[in-house]
């Protein structure tokens, strides 16, 4: 005879199990987003305290705080970025490659 028991889940256990909000708050500081992994706007701001003035290039969703807080953006022709940039009157520059961002910062 098997030793395996039929359970039969009832409505309460069925529901789908709910999901923790995962959070890193080692990567946080006061006045982040907190809805990112990894806030770009927090490296670009740790930089700015440096001293550095921050250019920022990117393209998509991920991108979206970093370039808030950068000093100048470069948001890649097709990607998400430029709308987003656009719609919040925020200034950039539209490139489609890296080397033309570079060819504008020669050595
Ligand atoms: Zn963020």
């Amino acid at each position: 005879m098997s030793s395996k028991t039929k359970t039969t889940a009832t409505k309460e256990e069925a529901k789908p199990a709910l999901v923790p909000k995962l959070r890193f708050p080692e990567f946080h500081e006061a006045g982040d987003c907190g809805f990112c992994g990894t806030c770009k706007a927090h490296v670009v701001r740790a930089l700015q305290r440096a001293g550095h003035k921050v250019l920022f290039c990117g393209d998509g969703t991920s991108d979206r705080h970093g370039a808030e807080a950068a000093d100048a953006v470069f948001a890649r022709e097709g990607g998400s970025l430029v709308r987003w940039c656009a719609e919040r009157s925020i200034p950039h520059t539209v490139f489609r490659s890296f080397d033309e961002v570079m060819d504008r910062f020669p050595a």
